[in-house]
C-alpha cells in the first residue's frame, strides 16, 4: 500500500516536470524596442523598461503589456518617441546593471 502512494507522488511530480516544459518562455521580438523594451536575462528572454530601467516578466513579453506599461507609467515617452541613440544609450547604461 505505501508502495503504491509512493508511486503516485512520483508520477504526480513528473507531471508537474512535464507542464513545467510545456510553459513556453516568450522570445523577444526586435520591434518591442519601439515599445520601449530591450531583452536581458539568461537567453535574452526579459524585457527591459528603457525609460525606468526596470525588468517586468517574461510572460508580459508581448506588445499589448509592453505597451500597457508604457502608456501607465511612461505616457510622456509615448506622446514624445524617443530617437534611436536614446535606446542605444539606455541599453549601455542597463548592460551595466545587469
Ligand atoms: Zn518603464
Amino acid at each position: 500500500m505505501k508502495r503504491k502512494a509512493d508511486q503516485n507522488l512520483r508520477n504526480s511530480d513528473e507531471e508537474a516536470a512535464k507542464d513545467e516544459g510545456k510553459r513556453k518562455r516568450r522570445k523577444y521580438d526586435s520591434e518591442y524596442v519601439s515599445f520601449g523594451f530591450i531583452a536581458v536575462g539568461t537567453g535574452e528572454d526579459l524585457p527591459l523598461c528603457v525609460v525606468c530601467l526596470q525588468t517586468i516578466s517574461n510572460d508580459a513579453m508581448k506588445p499589448a503589456k509592453l505597451k500597457r506599461h508604457l502608456n501607465t507609467m511612461h505616457s510622456d515617452f509615448v506622446s514624445r518617441p524617443k530617437p534611436k541613440e536614446y535606446f542605444e544609450r539606455q541599453k549601455e547604461l542597463a548592460k551595466n546593471i545587469f
